[in-house]
């Protein structure tokens, strides 16, 4: 079977191509001649699989997008304290290149907007940095996103680079400020050359998985950045990336975005895809119209709104009644004497608080009420792709109070994904943790019912 997936992004980008409105921008003249009929798009998937469409080999300058992963790096470098000292975290309702500064901290408002921007370069390796120190410590880095070595493109810098008056007035502004304390003028050096870094929408789409999975690369295994830092880019990507567009963004598009004046914009769903679109014509706020477009229509099509409410937390938890029969013709009880119902509660997914919130109160409702009388309850961790912290942190003190309750508790957790021994420390009471139902089974028998058979499929 040949997968829908290409054919579909083909579609996308014909339904994007007749918008002929907008200009390429103007005030870097590579850009201004750039091919404006040039359009593409990439997803990347969070295990490393690339989709891709259209002028997918197509190199262009990262611009702005570059300021996301710079202000990643400035975390590593700096910390994040420092880094916060120095930028802010609100959009600034101001256009992307604007002289402004908060008016309380003298921060630049943040990190996205060309005066945090050139502040997080300037927190790359250390303050007395050389700009040649700074550019390869962010090629470097940026090539080890998309898994191939970048370059700049020196004939982009040079163009930005003869007419950076805006940018240099930034610089100064920051220094009288006190916010960077290297010469402004290598600051803003260092800046452009990172701007002028060449990637393709596959590289893009790539670099955004990162972030989609918690900093670690999708391909490579590697850690890339901490969860931390790759949760703080998205978040200011959600509320800053899209220059003074970024509200009506969220709102419309829903997914963290970061775009550049070459035309390119890169988005990210956490946990899901990284998405890269490119065409040069930019609407008045400096977002490609093109690649806006695509964007919407991934959305829309895909549901891949952040603030979509998903349905995980109402399927995570089943529950099963079983009465345990054992004996030589399984007809006699599980235990002598003992035909007493054993209560199976299984968890599914991906499990977070919601889910962990659904099992306590099943486990409450059922054992003060109609199942009071179970002689045991199983918890099965079989088809639990994974406990987040929070819901780990419930299910074992949920498991703590059934064992104080002299409940008889069994887990059956194969892929130990409740991680007991690694959490429950001192001196309390255990489930039994077992690998099969036929061990759980075995267990609840006890002593002299070993042939157990089920009821009701478990
Ligand atoms: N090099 C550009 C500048 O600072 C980046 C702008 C952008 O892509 O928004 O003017």
């Amino acid at each position: 079977m040949k997968s829908p997936i290409p054919d579909y992004l083909q579609s996308v980008l014909e339904k994007a191509r007749p918008i002929e409105e907008g200009a390429p921008a103007g005030y870097i003249d590579v850009l201004a001649r750039a091919d404006t009929s040039r359009l593409a798009v990439a997803l990347a998937m969070v295990d490393g699989n690339i989709y891709s469409a259209g002028d997918d080999e197509l190199e262009f300058s990262m611009q702005s997008i570059s300021k996301a992963f710079v202000y990643a790096i400035a975390i590593e470098d700096a910390g994040l304290k420092a880094v916060l000292d120095k930028i802010g975290m609100e959009p600034s309702g101001d256009a992307f290149n604007r002289l402004s500064l908060q008016k309380d901290s003298n921060r630049p408002f943040n990190p996205l907007i060309n005066a945090g921007a050139i502040t997080a370069h300037s927190l790359v390796v250390a303050p007395d940095a050389t700009v040649e120190q700074r550019t390869e410590r962010i090629l470097n880095a940026l090539s080890r996103l998309a898994e191939r070595e970048l370059h700049i493109d020196e004939e982009v810098f040079e163009a930005e680079w003869k007419d950076a008056n805006r940018n240099m007035g930034i610089g100064y502004m920051l220094k009288a400020a006190g916010i960077i304390t290297c010469n402004p003028a290598e600051a803003v050096r260092g800046y452009i050359r990172q701007c002028s870094i060449n990637v393709t929408v596959k590289d893009l789409a790539m670099m955004a998985s990162v972030l989609c999975n918690s900093g670690v690369h999708p391909i490579s295994g590697e850690r890339i950045m901490p969860a931390e830092s790759a949760r703080q880019v998205l978040s200011v990507m959600a509320t800053c990336g899209m220059y003074d567009g970024s509200g009506e963004w969220l709102a419309t598009v829903g997914f963290s975005a970061k775009s550049g004046v070459s035309g390119a914009i890169m988005g990210a769903l956490p946990g899901q895809v990284g998405i890269a679109a490119f065409s040069p014509k930019l609407d008045e706020r400096g977002n490609s119209l093109r690649s806006v477009d695509i964007c919407k229509q991934l959305s829309a099509d895909m549901g891949l709104h952040l603030m979509n409410s998903s349905q995980v937390a109402l399927s995570t938890v089943q529950i099963k009644v079983a009465k345990i029969l054992a004996g030589v013709n399984n007809t006699e009880p599980h235990h002598p004497n003992c035909d007493r119902e054993v209560m199976v509660f299984s968890l599914r997914g991906a499990v977070r608080f919601a889910g962990s919130e659904r099992l306590t109160r099943a486990l409450e409702r059922e054992l003060t009420g109609p199942h009071m009388d179970a002689c045991a309850v199983v918890l099965s961790f079989r088809e639990t792709y994974s406990l987040n912290d929070i819901a780990r942190r419930v299910i074992h003190e949920d498991i703590k109070r059934l064992l104080e309750d002299s409940r008889n508790v069994v887990a059956i957790d194969p892929s130990d994904v409740l991680q007991w021994h690694a959490y429950a420390k001192g001196d309390r009471e255990h489930p039994v943790i077992v690998e099969t139902e036929s061990q759980a089974r075995d267990h609840i028998g006890g002593a002299g019912c070993r042939a157990v058979t089920l009821s009701e499929g478990w």
